[in-house]
């Protein structure tokens, strides 16, 4: 049953008391970290989700978050750049946020660049320059012609770094990692300045799809933030920003929002962005989840529990949160222990919480499993052709 924290305060908008619809103990404090043995990754540390719903912004946030609790680093393997799919998307969006916001001979900073990826296609896309954050950069694996026009910081964006200036600022599945999102945004704001020429580009997680599709595997501990497109421009107004637009992409999974900075004393004309008046159908979806969560997770430990009985083998696709995600909720006794990932800095180490190891595609010949359950099911095409290159016969399940 729902109930209200009336002490909990929205970190995006500040209003007091938020409704508590989900809460999940002992889930492993990252899930994208992967550890040398399976006692390090069993023994990993873990914290406590508490899900609170504010019904004034419709903003998500896991109020028992412990910011402590976060070792983002260089071991930190959060790419999808592996993947043709998931690279073709970020090289469309890098064109056409470089032709459409004209940054041709411009500097581009992205807050929370992970390995630098998109931040090179930017470059690469035009841009003339590149600064990119993340305490996760590796620079020395960066293989680009536009090396030298790029600039990597090790580190978590903070106030120190606000003299930092640039054309467009880019914050790409970073901002549902960080707790105070509306300080976040805020020191992203008064960063700019008075200049009102800046674009902020901004890609990250819808939470409606993730509520309606009871998506259980898509709720972790390093997702502290869950947005809607209704929830992201509210918080964008509220923090000195117009935006410009906001959509789903990639097969409606992502909120892509482009905005740009509102004067100082000045105000601009609100254009409505479609969808943004979600908060309705947000509560709607709210209680769905708080009602179909437990069934859902039944379902699947049946599904998988009936053929692991019978001797069968299933792995999962999907070495990263999703896959820590699902497995965390299934639990040990779902007799799962392998994951795929074609990320080849994954293979042979360990997921948070269960143990499984992480292995390649190739792994697949030898061990032959029955059925490999599909983390996303964008990338089912994508692994049906591999499957079918290492002659592998096994049936795909997608969650
Ligand atoms: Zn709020």
């Amino acid at each position: 049953m729902t109930t209200t924290d009336s002490a909990a305060v929205c970190p995006a908008c500040s209003a007091q008391g938020l409704e508590i619809f989900h809460e999940e103990r002992d889930v492993p404090s990252h899930s994208c970290l992967l550890l040398d043995d399976v006692r390090h990754a069993r023994e990993f540390p873990k914290g406590q989700l508490r899900l609170g719903f504010c019904g004034a912004c419709g903003f998500i946030t896991n109020v028992d978050f412990d910011a402590s609790l976060s070792a983002y680093s260089a071991r930190y393997e959060e790419t999808q750049g592996f993947s043709e799919r998931f690279r073709m998307f970020a090289s469309d969006l890098a064109k056409r946020w470089v032709e459409n916001y004209d940054l041709h001979g411009k500097t581009v900073f992205e807050i929370g660049c992970g390995k630098g990826e998109f931040l090179v296609q930017m470059v690469e896309h035009g841009a003339a320059a590149g600064i990119g954050i993340d305490p996760g950069v590796n620079p020395a694996r960066i293989e680009s012609e536009a090396a030298d026009r790029l600039t990597w910081i090790a580190d978590l964006y903070s106030e120190k770094y606000r003299h930092i200036q640039a054309d467009a600022v880019v914050c790409r599945h970073t901002l549902e990692h960080i707790s105070p999102v509306g300080e976040f945004l805020t020191l992203i704001r008064e960063a700019i300045g008075e200049r009102t020429d800046v674009v902020a580009l901004f890609e990250l997680p819808d939470v409606l799809r993730v509520l309606r599709e009871t998506a259980f595997w898509d709720v972790y501990y390093e997702h502290c933030s869950y947005f809607t497109i209704g929830s992201l421009v509210r918080l964008f107004r509220r923090c000195g920003f117009e935006v410009l637009g906001s959509k789903l992409e990639y097969d409606d999974q992502y909120i892509v929002l482009e905005a740009r900075p509102v004067a100082s004393g000045h105000s601009v004309d609100i254009v409505s962005i479609i969808g943004e008046d979600d908060i309705p159908a947000l509560a709607d979806a709210v209680s769905h989840f708080e009602r179909s969560y437990l069934a859902t997770i039944d379902e699947w430990r049946e599904r998988v529990g009936a053929l692991t009985a019978q001797g069968k083998k299933v792995v999962i696709w999907g070495g990263g949160s999703k896959g820590v995600a699902f497995l965390t909720a299934l639990g040990e006794s779902a007799g799962i222990d392998y994951a795929v990932d074609i990320n080849p800095f994954k293979h042979d180490r360990f997921m948070a919480g269960g143990g499984q190891r992480v292995v390649s595609p190739e792994f697949l010949v030898d061990y032959r499993p029955d059925v490999v359950v599909v983390m996303n099911e964008i990338y089912c095409e994508e692994i049906a052709a591999t499957l079918e290159s290492l002659a592998v016969e096994a049936e795909l399940w997608s969650v």
